[in-house]
């Protein structure tokens, strides 16, 4: 039997969320497919403050976010959740197949909104197979979401924003952080993250990668290296720090397997972190009825996800036939939150990558 819906939400993160609510406010049906035994995404983790906009919830904890926009859409009578739902194929039909609590389904929707958010990246190096290595982000779900204390002691790869607070909130689970490795001159996180985990007598060592891993039958220690400017290994200056963690913050790239495969013309743009679908203004892929929101269209913020959520959602909505006048006025609204959070100096490689972007839509049009 197929499975009939006007608007099917891939993803139940922060974009998948708002993107449901955004179409059911103006009257669609909609049905999100989430893979985890509970939606929220990446929020279910982040028990620290938000920064940001004070409209996307800037202040609270990720977590306290989440619960909210978790009981806004469970009181949505047109919304309905799948969890435990792994979509696993988007079909020329437009069938989508799904692996739901081991049965599969298929489903027919009118429209889908990809936001499947992102992986996380890896490092090569010897060694690196080694039990005892992880991406923070996997760290970050055994210590707040499963209650488990992951390490006795860690080595911190990347001080970026996830790097800086994953530390931290080790740190607040009794793990000792012996050091943050970043091969970059500088930290690339806001200070405010950095400063808390220096004042806690933890080194940032900028401009070291690591160079090995060792240990007979799961990490013993790591070996770093310093790089010169040309970002190469400089031989003698090898330290060796022992630890049974060594944890990954390098980066995340779009998850954007579905959206391959649905046959949407896709471009690398590395301001948008990897392989993105080309977008128009409403966030419509090059396949019809096909949107896309959140770190799936380029690694942003959960603020930034939640607004290009209501965009896609609404304009799904409104391509149905629902309240054009009031989904414009949504649209225009979403696009202005959008051009806010993206203003400034911390914004800039964002709009580098979505012109990059938008020049690459132009030309696949022209074709
Ligand atoms: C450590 C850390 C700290 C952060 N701190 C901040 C911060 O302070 N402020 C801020 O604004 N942002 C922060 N972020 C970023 C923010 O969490 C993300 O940008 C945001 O969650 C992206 O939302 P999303 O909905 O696009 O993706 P996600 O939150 O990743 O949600 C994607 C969802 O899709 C589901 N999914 C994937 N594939 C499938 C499939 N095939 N079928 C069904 N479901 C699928 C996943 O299970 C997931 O639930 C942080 C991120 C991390 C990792």
């Amino acid at each position: 039997m197929i499975r009939e819906t006007e608007i099917l939400v891939i993803g139940g993160g922060p974009a998948g969320l708002c993107a449901a609510k955004a179409a059911a406010s103006l009257g669609a049906h909609v049905l999100i497919c989430e893979r985890d035994y509970v939606p929220g995404g990446q929020l279910v983790k982040q028990t620290h403050k938000f920064f940001g906009s004070e409209k996307q919830y800037a202040g609270e904890r990720g977590i306290q976010i989440g619960k909210t926009l978790i009981d806004e859409i469970t009181a949505e009578p047109k919304i309905e959740i799948l969890t435990e739902a792994t979509v696993l194929g988007i079909y020329e039909d437009g069938i989508v197949t799904v692996l739901h609590q081991n049965q599969h389904l298929k489903i027919r929707p009118q429209k889908t909104i990809v936001t499947t958010g992102a992986a996380e990246k890896f490092l090569a190096f010897p060694g690196n197979d080694l039990p005892g290595i992880y991406g923070a982000g996997a760290v970050q779900t055994l210590m707040n979401v499963a209650g488990v204390k992951p390490a006795e002691r860690v080595v911190m790869v990347g001080a970026g924003n996830i790097g800086l607070i994953v530390s931290y909130q080790l740190m607040q689970a009794g793990v000792q952080v012996a050091a943050v490795v970043e091969a970059a001159p500088k930290i690339g996180g806001y200070l405010v993250h950095a400063s808390k985990i220096r004042r806690a007598g933890v080194p940032i060592r900028t401009g070291y990668t690591i160079k090995e891993a060792y240990g007979t039958d799961c990490l013993e220690g790591v070996v770093i290296c310093k790089l010169d400017e040309k970002w190469q290994m400089i031989p003698g200056t090898e330290e060796t720090i022992p630890c049974d963690t060594l944890c990954l913050a390098v980066g995340l790239t779009p998850l954007a397997e579905l959206c391959w495969q649905a046959g949407c013309q896709m471009a690398f743009i590395r301001e948008l972190s990897g392989h993105v679908p080309l977008l128009d203004e409403n966030l419509e892929t090059t396949v019809p009825g096909l949107y896309a929101a959140g770190d799936v269209a380029g690694i942003e913020e959960a603020s930034a996800a939640m607004v290009e959520g209501r965009l896609a959602g609404c304009s799904a909505a409104a391509s149905l036939g629902y309240s054009p006048r009031e989904a414009e006025a949504m649209r225009q609204a979403a696009r202005q939150d959008l051009e806010e959070l993206r203003s400034g100096p911390t914004g800039a490689k964002i709009r580098a990558g979505l012109e990059k972007m938008y020049r690459k839509k132009g030309e696949v049009k022209a074709c």
